[in-house]
């Protein structure tokens, strides 16, 4: 059984101050909602630690966006993996459409990353998508396939519990366009039988796999009631107590 996954993306927004506002309220709102769902907020680097103690004594998880490569050394504003487990971070995203376009970070830096987050103790939540004109291109399994065997594969010790995939169609991701629950389920049924390939079946039946890309309160329930559908990534819908809890709530019973 797959347990449903919440998790909020705050990208570059809240500072500790806010961080631990948010926070607070999300926690308070979680006591009034049944755990059907674990729920998971990643704040800011800076913010890990007062995000963290608002959280504490509540069920929500803290988590990190990013981290590096390395451990430690000469590698200028980098964060490692050890220091934000440290912090109390349960679980970092790596390759996020915006760290792949932005930032250049390849297929070899999210293997070396996500590595980095096993060995640390921590959730890996790796994300892979399709852009619009691949998708237009109906190129969406091609591309999936390509990032995911680009990736699992080579990670050192992957497993059910310490990873996460996070499907985000680019198109979908800031845009308030969704891709629709049929859209999003084909590509989830899909990737898992990537997975099952790639790793191992029982592998892939016990892997959540989660939708990335504008879930809001309003579509959220008919994309969670999906069978491969195993919990949401949130950007925009994560940034506000009210939506992001009424998204947990949208979480099914079983
Ligand atoms: C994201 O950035 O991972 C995301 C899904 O953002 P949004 O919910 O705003 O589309």
């Amino acid at each position: 059984m797959r347990r449903t996954l919440i998790a909020g993306n705050w990208k570059l927004n809240k500072g500790p101050a806010a961080a631990a506002a948010l926070a607070s309220g999300i926690a308070a709102g979680l006591k009034n909602i049944p755990d059907r769902a674990d729920v998971l907020i990643c704040p800011p680097f800076v913010s890990l630690a007062a995000a963290r103690d608002a959280a504490a004594g509540s069920r929500l998880l803290v988590g990190a966006q990013n981290c590096a490569a390395e451990v430690e050394g000469a590698f200028t504003g980098e964060v490692s993996a050890p220091m934000l487990a440290e912090t109390g971070a349960r679980c970092v995203i790596i390759g996020h459409s915006e760290r792949r376009t932005i930032f250049g970070e390849t297929d070899e830096d999210f293997v070396r990353k996500i590595d980095q987050v096993h060995a640390a103790g921590m959730i890996a939540i790796f994300c892979y998508g399709e852009q619009l004109a691949e998708r237009r291109a109906g190129a969406e399994q091609a591309v999936v396939v390509k990032q995911l065997e680009n990736v699992l594969p080579k990670l050192a010790a992957p497993t059910p519990e310490n990873l996460v995939l996070a499907y985000e169609p680019v198109w979908a991701i800031g845009t308030g366009e969704t891709a629709t629950p049929e859209q999003a389920q084909e590509i989830h049924a899909f990737s898992r039988g990537v997975v099952g390939e790639l790793l191992d079946w029982n592998s892939a039946a016990d892997t959540r796999i989660l939708y990335g890309g504008s879930m809001k309160p309003g579509n959220a329930a008919d994309l969670l009631d999906r069978h491969d559908i195993d919990g949401g990534l949130i950007g925009g819908a994560s940034l506000d107590a009210e939506p992001f809890l009424d998204i947990v709530r949208a979480a099914p019973a079983s």
